[in-house]
């Protein structure tokens, strides 16, 4: 079976098994995106209203932001793969509860074995404190959050395998925020080194000279 394959049992297993209010609520299940088979890993929070509708992540306003940063390491969203803490939406985006995440979670720790990522880059607090916490909604709370955490990598061990975890600001926290947008930028930079890439600054506006 190769890893698309094993990717779908995953999602078959969500629609079949996993019960939660959320998926009663919610328009489509909100699996994941992308390249079973890239380097980078993205984990954000939940679904929001669009992705809802479309049962994709990050096909919003959110999305767009990382795909814009991810061309500036010549990567565009398709080449890497994206799932979220929550498989469903929670009512007007507010924030997962403690027992969504414990419901939600265990298939994304199965995607994450499957995938394999050199890099899980963890997008915003939910994601950082529970991919840090070891996978353990309780010890979540004992991890800091990511203001301070952000542009850090930490190598962890997960079945045997290595990854770099690199927490990142939620790409939807620095739209209208300059300093975080900074950092966002600072973080891109940071994991474009690790892959050994080069990050493309913004050509100057040369009309206006
Ligand atoms: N924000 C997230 O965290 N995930 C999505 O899928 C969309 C927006």
């Amino acid at each position: 079976m190769n890893k698309e394959e094993e990717l779908d049992l995953v999602k078959n297993k969500i629609l079949s098994e996993l019960k939660c209010p959320l998926k009663t609520a919610a328009n489509n299940l909100v699996f994941g995106k992308g390249n079973p088979n890239a380097e980078i890993l993205f984990i954000g929070e939940a679904p929001g209203e669009k992705e809802d509708i479309q049962g994709v992540p990050f096909v919003g306003k959110a999305g767009k932001q990382l795909d814009k940063l991810l061309n500036k390491i010549e990567l565009t969203i398709d080449d890497v793969y994206i799932a979220n803490i929550l498989k469903y939406r929670p009512p007007k985006n507010r924030d997962p509860s403690k027992e969504e995440i414990i419901s939600h979670t265990p298939y994304l720790i199965e995607q994450i074995k499957i995938i394999k990522p050199k890099i899980i880059a963890t997008l915003g607090n939910y994601s950082t404190k529970f991919v840090l916490a070891n996978f353990n909604v309780k010890e979540m709370k004992t991890i800091e959050g990511i203001s301070e955490l952000h542009g850090k990598p930490k190598k962890i061990t997960i079945n045997g395998f290595e990854t770099i975890v690199i927490p990142i600001y939620h790409p939807a926290a620095q739209m209208y925020n300059p300093k975080v947008k900074e950092h966002f930028e600072n973080d891109f930079k940071i994991m474009a080194k690790i892959l050994g890439k080069k990050f493309i600054k913004d050509e100057v506006n040369k009309t206006l000279i």
